[in-house]
């Protein structure tokens, strides 16, 4: 039994027990990756509870290293969450709802310690939204349970997707595990269930005397990163301008981006020097936006006001492209084994991978000699972000090029992202290194250089992010600066050659699958 169900199936079994439990004299909010106030289902469960039965609702987020341990959080995430923490914990004070934060050196110690807080603030109903990872669902299942023993009532919801998982099937009945025929199901689905998408209020006011009788939740202090997972002051300081925390700033970032960009979204979101896709993914990651809310406005805003597959019209292509996050997390759900190192079809466990880590070094660098993905790898470890384009040809270039066992850099991509995210990064790289959900081996090889030429026509995204190559202005040798006549200048300024020959790498990679995929 996948753990999903075996969460769905508790949640079933014991609904009558746990409606019957008493009220108790508070109800909580527990925050994981939701740290919003608007369009927060779990946060307006309960404070639903707390208004019918006239007690106030206290909300509570437990930082565990070892989680962040656990997921490969990079830094720069860390350090995005915690101040998230900080504008959640000031926006909820607003509200006289206290927001509090505790840390917990050992992740198996974090049920054990929500039900202590549940008994110290003699709350008898525990809401939450639901993460689906496969330790967190089966944490979750636990606790169904184990709060019910002792007189809690535990209240998981769905509100990571627009579409929960399960609620698209094949028409033979199963879980779909290609794209385009999901993409068309989910849409069919939204325009028929239209309420799906409207907003959950923000959670009313709490009644004043909370400030009296929990003082000490409300004046508790935001920990600072574990030390693993802890920046610079000036990391710090230039993170805090490249990636300002908080639910208004995502909900500005949205709007603007409806209303300046996402017209013109199908023509140029492949374009890295063009900045015109939205840069949401931080904010989707740490959940200080819905994605219901994001496709409610870009439907809204959208001509026909439809949700409809048409990817030549910019509202409806980024929703498209939203809809891959649904779609990663319902293959998560349906095939959890992808938690643990496995390729989703079990037939591709055979193909031979390469573990030079001099060659992996180079890559992590920047420092490959092909001026695209050595730009994207720059990207990333200076803003923690890197653009769709780039994550697919950095990917291909290790997986495809070196060979390289693709969970190294799908590893090196956790750990360096602000967005990270274990089903997205997942996806993007099980279709990269065609291992994922559907591989193409043999048609999904891309040549950095024509991708390179298609995508940065001018070179502006290699000069941003490769120096060492910007005083190349023609238009081609930006390109492959050794192979068209800009080696000097390039040797000059210490970036290196080509680190391999795209087209001895391709013939090497398609018999490398044939030989493996012929195994099994
Ligand atoms: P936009 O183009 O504005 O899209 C809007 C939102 O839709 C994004 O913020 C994101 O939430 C979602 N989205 C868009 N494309 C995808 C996609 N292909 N898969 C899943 N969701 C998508 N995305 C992450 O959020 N976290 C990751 O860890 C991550 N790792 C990736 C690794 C690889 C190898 C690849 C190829 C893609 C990965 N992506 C990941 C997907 C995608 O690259 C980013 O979501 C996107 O670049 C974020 O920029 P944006 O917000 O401007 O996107």
């Amino acid at each position: 039994e996948r753990p999903v169900e075996t969460l769905e199936n508790a949640l079933q079994e014991t609904r009558a027990e746990r409606n019957a439990v008493h009220d108790g004299k508070s109800v909580v909010h527990w925050f994981k990756s939701d740290l919003r106030v608007t369009d927060n289902k779990g946060l307006y469960a309960a404070s639903v509870w707390s208004r019918e039965h006239a007690v106030p609702l206290i909300c509570v987020y437990l930082v565990s290293p070892q989680d962040f341990e656990a997921h490969l959080t990079a830094p720069v995430r860390v350090d995005f969450i915690l101040r998230n923490l900080q504008v959640l914990k000031h926006d909820l004070a607003k509200l006289n709802i206290p927001l509090y934060v505790e840390t917990i050196e050992k992740r198996r110690n974090v049920p054990s310690r929500l039900m202590e807080l549940c008994n110290d603030w003699s709350a008898k109903h525990v809401f939450c939204n639901i993460e689906y990872e496969i330790d967190e669902v089966r944490r979750e299942a636990a606790l169904v349970r184990a709060c019910l023993s002792r007189g809690i009532s535990f209240n998981p919801v769905e509100d990571r997707c627009v579409v929960a998982p399960g609620k698209l099937i094949s028409s033979s009945g199963g879980p779909m595990s290609v794209y385009s025929p999901w993409h068309r199901k989910w849409c069919d689905y939204l325009n028929r269930h239209f309420k799906e998408l409207d907003p959950f209020p923000a959670p009313d006011m709490n009644a004043a005397d909370v400030w009296d009788r929990f003082e000490a939740l409300f004046r508790c202090e935001i920990p600072p990163a574990p030390a693993s997972k802890s920046l610079s002051e000036n990391e710090r300081a230039k993170f805090r301008v490249m990636w300002p925390a908080g639910e208004h700033e995502a909900r500005e970032r949205l709007d603007k981006f409806i209303q300046e960009r996402a017209r013109e979204y199908h023509s140029a979101r492949n374009i890295p020097s063009a900045n015109a896709t939205s840069i949401l993914s931080p904010h989707l990651a740490a959940g200080t936006l819905a994605a219901r809310t994001v496709v409610r406005e870009a439907r809204d805003a959208a001509p026909n006001k439809k949700l409809m597959d048409d990817r030549k019209q910019g509202h409806s292509m980024w929703i498209g492209e939203l809809a891959f996050r649904d779609f990663y997390t319902s293959i998560l759900c349906y095939w959890p084994y992808i938690c643990m190192n496995k390729p989703f079809k079990p037939e591709y466990s055979n193909i031979e991978w390469e573990y030079d880590l001099s060659q992996f070094e180079k890559w992590t660098d920047g420092r490959t000699g092909l001026p695209i993905v050595d730009a994207a790898m720059r990207q990333l470890t200076y803003t923690g972000y890197m653009h769709n384009r780039c994550r697919m040809l950095a990917a291909s270039f290790l997986a495809k090029d070196l060979l390289i066992d693709w969970r190294m850099g799908e590893r090196w991509f956790m750990e360096h992202l602000v967005d990270g995210d274990f089903a997205s990064n997942n996806g993007g790289w099980g279709f990269a290194a065609s291992c994922g959900a559907d591989p193409q081996p043999y048609f999904r090889i891309f040549n950095p250089l024509l991708q390179s030429e298609k995508f940065d026509p001018q070179g502006d995204y290699i000069r941003k992010w490769v120096p060492e190559l910007a005083d190349i202005r023609d238009e081609k040798g930006i390109h492959d600066p050794y192979g068209r006549g800009y080696g000097k200048v390039a040797e000059a300024n210490g970036y290196p050659k080509p680190m391999v020959n795209h087209h001895q790498c391709r013939e090497r990679a398609l018999q490398r699958y044939k030989a493996g995929l012929g195994r099994s």
